[in-house]
């Protein structure tokens, strides 16, 4: 059975990573995943957060906010800040926890990063086109504390990229659209290391229960895909 898009059952839709997009914020980045658009930006507030003032933590913090514009989609929605949105508390938390799992707090000294992650289109896989446009940007925020000399060692361990794929019409496909998200059998997330270890998998059984296998042929391709990735993040960075 044919995709929508007519692509190979692993194959990813055309990526392009764009920085410096933003004048003002530390890091940035416009990334493009066939139809779905996200700008990313790296904010540094030169403090600890709140919390970790208050329980007296040592080092820094990373963390990230979603929102997807009205009109990223067919049809308009309301902003993220007038309507509440679980749906975007649920992947802002999933950015953060990414990009916080290759980082060194200790060695981001007593800064905070934010990266925001705002959709201006939408088709499909924007969670992880965030946490791979995010991670560029948060690395480009991190190279700007090096060069100000606000930090000595780098803190960041290794790259960190994501990817979606999925049971869609019987076949394993990687990096599904919003025509194949909608009537997915299956339809799972991967966040990869640049050393091909998962960070968090997401995967559910939509229409049906998935098997152990299927769920493996979707890491190896998802491994696969986040390689090439990280390749086209250290071309940008
Ligand atoms: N979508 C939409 N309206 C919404 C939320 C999602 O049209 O309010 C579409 C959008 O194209 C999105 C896709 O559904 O990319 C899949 O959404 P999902 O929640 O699975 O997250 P994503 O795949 O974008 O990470």
């Amino acid at each position: 059975m044919m995709r929508p898009s007519m692509r190979k059952s692993n194959q990813m839709r055309h990526v392009s990573l764009e920085t410096c997009v933003n004048k003002w914020a530390e890091g940035s980045c416009l990334i493009k995943m066939g139809g779905t658009q996200v700008l990313c930006t790296a904010s540094i507030d030169m403090n600890q957060p709140v919390w970790k003032r208050i329980q007296n933590k040592t080092g820094g913090w990373v963390t990230a906010e979603y929102s997807m514009l009205p009109r990223a989609n067919g049809t308009r929605k309301s902003r993220d800040s007038i309507s509440k949105d679980n749906r975007s508390a649920e992947i802002s938390r999933l950015i953060g926890r990414a990009l916080r799992s290759v980082v060194d707090m200790d060695a981001l000294g007593r800064h905070t990063i934010t990266i925001d992650c705002d959709v201006i289109q939408a088709d499909g896989g924007t969670r992880c086109a965030s946490i791979t446009g995010g991670f560029v940007a948060l690395k480009m925020a991190v190279q700007w504390l090096i060069d100000n000399g606000r930090i000595t060692r780098n803190p960041i361990r290794e790259h960190v990229a994501a990817i979606s794929a999925g049971l869609f019409n019987g076949e394993l496909v990687l990096d599904l659209d919003y025509d194949e998200d909608c009537n997915a059998e299956m339809d799972a997330n991967f966040v990869v290391s640049e050393h091909g270890q998962f960070i968090e998998v997401q995967s559910t059984g939509e229409q049906h229960p998935f098997t152990k296998d299927q769920l493996c042929t979707l890491m190896d391709m998802a491994a696969n895909a986040a390689r090439e990735l990280i390749e086209l993040q250290k071309q940008v960075l």
